[in-house]
């Protein structure tokens, strides 16, 4: 017997945004109480849950630090055991605890000349 899947669209409820995303659920019970969860704590898209996150023409540069922690299972960063984005992967368990993972991103606009 093949397992159904039933799909859930979320859209998100900042007012005119129409950012949408789907998630899943295997029973009809689990989407029943999926769709109930979104009811009470609507979907945000990240730039209405996030809105510093975001990068812009007017937000063009992120800093963000994290420091590792040591637990008796091994060493992460905010939870997270490894760390990627593009260009990096740093990996908890390779430093100390208290080692600070700083990633900056930056935009840059083209130049007046190259457009
Ligand atoms: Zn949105």
């Amino acid at each position: 017997m093949s397992r159904r899947e039933y799909t859930i669209r979320l859209v998100c409820a900042h007012e005119g945004c129409r950012e949408s995303t789907y998630t899943t659920a295997s029973t009809r019970r689990e989407e029943a109480e999926t769709r109930a969860t979104y009811r009470k704590d609507p979907y945000r898209c990240y730039r209405h849950s996030r809105p510093d996150e975001v990068l812009s023409v007017d937000n063009p540069v992120r800093h963000t630090i994290v420091v590792s922690e040591g637990k008796p299972y091994g060493n992460f960063w905010d939870r997270q055991g490894l760390v990627s984005g593009p260009g990096f992967k740093a990996i908890c368990n390779d430093f100390p605890p208290g080692t600070k993972l700083i990633v900056t991103a930056r935009i840059e606009l083209p130049s007046e000349e190259s457009l």
